[in-house]
């Protein structure tokens, strides 16, 4: 009988026919969709031969929200998404004027989703504008509720922006010159936001035995912001990690105390014994490392915005946002929601030609986040294998020698051919 999941001390509790609320999308979201509700289900039937199933339940977000109730983003949906844990979404509209900023953004605060998970991997056979794609392997963790992206900001003209930069002036003495009457943004970034989005990427680490875990930061310039969440993951590693990772701010600490040798000696030691070193990154230097040496590099850890760009740059060098998935979570209450990073492609909407394998894969990482691991890996596996025969959507063919050239169906056809 279907049955909700839920969350105890224990984790994550899914029944054999969980109830997974669905958010169908807008643009190319129905085509996308379509095609990848039916390799799911061939992989969990293939995968538990009947015994598990999951049974979708639509809910309405987005264009076809508003179409049908007048709402965006209707409370009932929220509501859904908050009853059954997890769910998996389309790409959404940002409807333009109005209230509301951007339904993603909405969706992730309604349910405090803090950690936005993105694995970055090439699956063999992609086209990608690097000689070694093979090389970038990595698990990014972007913190997903504060920094700039809380959407606290106020138009130069404003009299909010004035009584701000009054008080900057003369309460507070910046020292800075207001003379252009300057838009302002404001930037919060916690210690708690901080540390629950970097003990989720250590926890990751740890769990899948990776050897180093990146912050990827700003704190050069934004030294009370991004350098304080460097501080804060050196913090809090030293204090709850101790025994199985260790940190470069370990290493300046002992370099300091006795000398470089002493923290080199210390290093060394601590990688033998198999410890997660936790390294920190300016971000402008980053994005020139994953070009660069991107094997240096496995778990990262960063903020809202940079976490932004670094996702794109980093999934167009393993072929683009065709076949980029993600999930945000949060790991305390369990709620989840997975999709595609990619947007709506309006100017491909019912043209059954777009890509379908980042929401495939976004269901991939669901389906590991329930814990239907063989289910996960049959998927993968058969995207790989799809993917190498050079049976390929638009986006893939055109930069592919001798692929044949599907439609998103069709693509969707062959990955259940090969499950
Ligand atoms: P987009 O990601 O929708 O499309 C940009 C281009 O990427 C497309 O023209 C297409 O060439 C390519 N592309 C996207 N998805 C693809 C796929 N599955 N297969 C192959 N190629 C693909 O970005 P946009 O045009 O800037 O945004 C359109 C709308 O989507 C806007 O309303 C925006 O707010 C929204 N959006 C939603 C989300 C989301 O729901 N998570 C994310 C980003 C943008």
């Amino acid at each position: 009988m279907a049955a909700k999941i839920s969350k105890t001390e224990q984790g994550l509790q899914v029944p054999d026919r969980p109830v997974i609320p669905f958010v169908i999308g807008d643009g190319i979201g129905p085509d996308i969709w379509h095609s990848a509700v039916r390799v799911f289900d061939a992989g969990v039937e293939k995968a538990y031969g009947g015994q598990r199933k999951v049974e979708w339940k639509e809910i309405l977000a987005g264009q076809k929200a508003f179409d049908e109730t007048g709402e965006w983003l209707p409370i009932e949906s929220i509501d859904a998404m908050k009853e059954y844990i997890v769910s998996i979404k389309g790409p959404l509209t940002t409807p333009v004027g109005g209230g509301i900023r951007s339904l993603n953004v909405a969706i992730r605060q309604e349910l405090d989703l803090y950690a936005c998970v993105r694995p970055i991997e090439w699956f063999k056979g992609v086209p990608s504008p690097v000689k070694h794609p093979e090389k970038t392997d990595m698990m990014l963790f972007r913190e997903n509720t504060e920094d700039i992206y809380a959407g606290i900001e106020f138009m130069g003209d404003s009299l909010e922006a004035k009584k701000i930069r009054d008080f900057l002036a003369n309460e507070l003495k910046v020292a800075y010159s207001f003379e252009f009457n300057p838009s302002i943004g404001i930037k919060p970034v916690s210690e708690e936001g901080s540390k629950r989005l970097i003990r989720a990427a250590i926890e990751y680490a740890l769990k899948n035995k990776k050897t180093s875990l990146a912050l990827v930061h700003k704190g050069n310039i934004m030294k009370f912001t991004e350098g304080a969440f460097k501080n804060w993951g050196y913090e809090l590693v030293e204090e709850e990690y101790s025994d199985r990772a260790y940190t470069w701010g370990q290493w300046e600490k002992t370099k300091a105390e006795f000398n470089e040798e002493k923290a080199n000696e210390e290093l060394e030691e601590a990688s033998k014994a198999g410890k997660l070193i936790v390294t920190d990154v300016i971000a402008d230097n980053f994005l020139q490392q994953i070009l660069l040496n991107p094997q240096n590099y496995s778990v990262i850890a960063t903020l809202n915005l940079n976490g932004d760009y670094i996702s794109d740059a980093l999934a167009a060098i393993v072929g683009g946002i065709g076949i980029a998935p993600g999930g945000n979570i949060n790991y305390k209450t369990g709620h989840a929601v997975f999709e595609a990073t990619h947007g709506t492609a309006p100017r491909f909407a019912n043209t059954n030609t777009m890509n379908p394998s980042s929401v495939i894969l976004s269901g991939v990482m669901m389906f590991e986040y329930l814990g239907w691991i063989e289910a996960a890996a049959l998927i993968k596996s058969s995207v790989a294998a799809t993917i190498q025969s050079k049976k390929v959507t638009i986006d893939f063919y055109n930069q592919m020698d001798d692929a044949t050239l599907l439609k998103t169906s069709e693509f969707a056809d062959e990955i259940v051919r090969h499950i």
